[in-house]
């Protein structure tokens, strides 16, 4: 049973639907390249309210023979989010009836939900499907080591994750099919293995993005702000430019985490520059 309150679309034989696993704290303090009064008044000539949150989406895949996952929230970290399973029971989706999640990167907001208090897994009959160099880099104890102190709690949850599921990991090295009509494709930039998922059937098509944007109504018309956790900006707001390119000329339907509650948009180019709209 589906519940109608959670946005989906229908892409040939896949169901997506956007899972609200809440929000995470944030502020226009952390972009970068912008003055914060001209990034709040982006905002609210968008209509956003809100400029202290950023809205989290996980999305549920049904079709081509699989229910899977793509990333798993915060599940509480840091007060962040937490609200996926409960979404997920909402539509009718148990965790166990998860067989696949397929990760875009190791932030905290997109695996926290991946285990329990207690490092268990969340989702017991579920592979983790991620990229190799997203593995290796918060496994690296000199990347940890490198790290401020406060920013620790990220490397010990993504490990827990990795290491939860460490027996039905599948680990992936270029782009190619990750599952029956699933393709991923690497967006390097805002971690080193950030990734994106397309999905291909009947003749229609959808990229999830990953976090591409945080703050889609000032990231799409401006990619070359950046924000504090995008890894390598400069190369973040490379690749942020190149998709919204092919977003706009192939007229992609676009899904990604941080897109809002809304959950899916399309990108058109409007004279020298990018405009969102919710489709
Ligand atoms: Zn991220
Ligand atoms: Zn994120």
């Amino acid at each position: 049973m589906t519940n109608l309150a959670f946005p989906s679309r229908q892409v040939g034989d896949f169901t997506i639907t956007a899972i609200s696993d809440g929000y995470l704290a944030a502020s226009l303090d952390l972009l970068s390249n912008i003055d914060p009064a001209d990034a709040s008044r982006m905002l609210e000539s968008a209509g956003a309210r809100d400029h202290t949150s950023i809205h989290i989406n996980c999305y549920l895949v049904r079709g081509g023979g699989c229910t899977a996952l793509i990333d798993a929230g915060a599940g509480g970290f840091k007060q962040w989010g937490g609200r996926l399973t409960t979404n997920l029971a909402l539509a009718g989706i148990q965790p166990s009836e998860i067989e696949a999640i397929l990760l875009t990167h190791a932030h905290p907001d997109h695996v926290g939900g991946l285990t329990d208090g207690l490092g268990n897994a969340m989702f017991p009959n579920a592979e983790l499907v991620a990229h190799h160099r997203e593995v290796a880099f918060w496994q690296d104890d000199g990347n940890l080591s490198r790290t401020p102190e406060r920013a620790h709690g990220s490397f010990l949850l993504a490990r827990r994750a990795f290491d939860s599921y460490r027996d039905r990991l599948r680990i992936f090295d270029a782009g190619g099919e990750v599952l029956p009509g699933i393709t991923t494709m690497p967006f390097p930039g805002h971690t080193p293995g950030h990734s994106g998922y397309r999905l291909d059937s009947g003749g229609r098509s959808l990229l999830v993005w990953g976090d591409i944007v945080h703050f889609p109504s000032i990231q799409v018309p401006r990619p070359d702000v950046s924000i504090a956790f995008d890894q390598d900006s400069h190369l973040a707001s490379e690749t942020r430019s190149r998709l919204l390119d092919l977003a706009s000329s192939e007229g992609l339907l676009i899904a990604g985490m941080h897109l809002g509650e809304l959950g899916f948009a399309h990108i058109e180019r409007k004279g020298g520059t990018y405009g969102i709209t919710y489709a």
